[in-house]
């Protein structure tokens, strides 16, 4: 197929596909799938080889949030019967960061609920920052606290945070339509507040809630231009309770083909399945690892994974390999702009058509590692993203029709079988799963 070739070669020379390419992968047909995911998957193995990134969410402060984002089960109002509870003491917090870096993990991402911290709770993250590191040193810490205010991502730095997450999570004509009380402009302005404060910026979006694919295609094309070091990939978990319930929208070759765009557009970002990995994709798993280079081991933030032992064992059985401690995640051409971001407290890596970044890098071979650790942050299970109400537009340029009847079969269904409310772990008597 042209459209492949063409999206390999630009991949492994490091340079983006334009947005009617990126429409066109959304529009594949299922015949057309296994040859979409071969090709990203060269892309992939070109920056990352067939190493997996390990990150582990640590939930500070479960659920009470004031704010509304339709997606999220912590949100203003939600039924949702998941654990409530405040701020974790730094201990606490660095025993179940302790379970997932024992576990394989070499990020632990910090998420509190909430529109913001306090600078109160800056100093309980730097509290359990510092727990966490005195265990173990090398261990990459990256905080998901919500909307930050000045000095704060300046703050974190000082206190050894090497990244920020803050999702996009949709597209800025929609942001509206899943969130009230802050704004698209909000987010943006956050995740410039980290990269600008020398943090390893880590923002992804969520599918599912209904968008069309211009949508997808514009949120995934401006974390590229802010340069997100790390784009999390969230797959909505639709829970009872919140308003979002119903969107049953995805299927596992929906899920591959959303991807495979990701990678296409971001060849040299670390890609992650973040939240409704095992949801959505389900026995398919396996084929997102080909994309994406980065998962969560275990639990979410408020619902459960798969067992973590389950996460290693697909990781083997599918001929890849956990990604080391002192391995860097980032190929040397980006780590190296993103550590000297992070030296000077300046704007870190960035898109390759624009932006504060990197260029283009020709050629194919072996993977490209770099000594800096670098690398992106935490995503989801109800952390921070958007929502739609949307149909599914098919795009005018695409190479066939899409193959729509997994989309239509899984909006009949509603798979609450599917989502398990989080009752182990941080916030509870029992143990972690890692
Ligand atoms: S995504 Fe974050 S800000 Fe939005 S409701 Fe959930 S916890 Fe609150």
């Amino acid at each position: 197929m042209d459209l492949l070739d063409t999206l390999t070669a630009k991949g492994l020379r490091g340079e983006t596909p334009t947005r009617e390419e990126a429409l066109a992968v959304l529009a594949t047909t299922d015949d057309e799938l296994l040859d979409v995911v071969a090709a990203a998957g060269r892309v992939r193995r070109r920056w990352f080889g067939r190493r997996v990134k390990l990150n582990y969410l640590v939930n500070l402060k479960s659920g009470l949030c004031p704010e509304d984002c339709s997606y999220c089960s912590q949100r203003l109002g939600s039924k949702a019967e998941i654990l409530k509870y405040t701020w974790l003491k730094p201990d606490q917090a660095a025993e179940a960061a302790k379970a997932g870096v024992s576990g394989g993990a070499k990020r632990v991402c910090l998420v509190a609920s909430g529109r913001g911290p306090t600078d109160r709770d800056i100093d309980r993250v730097t509290d359990t920052v510092a727990a966490i590191k005195d265990a173990d040193p090398a261990v990459e810490i990256c905080a998901c606290l919500g909307l930050l205010s000045d000095n704060q991502a300046e703050r974190l730095k000082a206190a050894g945070v090497d990244a920020y997450n803050h999702n996009l999570n949709t597209s800025e004509g929609t942001y509206g339509d899943i969130t009230t009380t802050h704004t698209y402009a909000d987010r943006v302005d956050t995740v410039q507040k980290a990269h600008g404060a020398g943090l390893s910026a880590c923002s992804g979006l969520i599918a599912g809630m209904g968008e069309s694919d211009e949508d997808l295609v514009d949120v995934v094309f401006a974390l590229r231009e802010l340069g997100s070091d790390s784009v999390p990939v969230n797959f909505l978990i639709p829970f009872e309770g919140t308003p979002l319930a119903k969107e049953w929208n995805l299927s596992p070759q929906r899920c591959l083909r959303i991807l495979a765009m990701v990678r296409f557009v971001n060849p040299d970002t670390e890609v992650r399945i973040a939240g409704g990995r095992e949801v959505h994709l389900r026995s398919m798993q396996p084929l997102g690892l080909h994309l994406a280079n980065s998962i969560f081991l275990g639990d979410y933030l408020t619902s459960e994974g798969q067992a973590g032992q389950t996460d290693l064992d697909m990781i083997a059985d599918a001929g890849f390999e956990v990604e080391g401690m002192g391995e860097s995640t980032l190929p040397r051409h980006r780590a190296d702009i993103a550590a000297a971001a992070a030296a000077t407290g300046g704007c870190g890596s960035g898109s390759a058509g624009g932006g504060c970044g990197t260029g283009a890098v020709s050629g194919e071979g072996e993977s490209e590692s770099a000594d800096a650790a670098v690398g992106g942050g935490c995503g989801t299970g109800g952390g921070c993203g958007p929502c739609g109400g949307h149909g599914h537009a098919v795009p005018a340029a695409t190479v066939g029709a899409t193959d729509d009847k997994n989309a239509d079969r899984a909006a009949d269904e509603v798979r609450t079988d599917l989502v398990r409310v989080r009752r182990r772990g941080a916030g509870t008597e029992l143990a972690p799963n890692a």
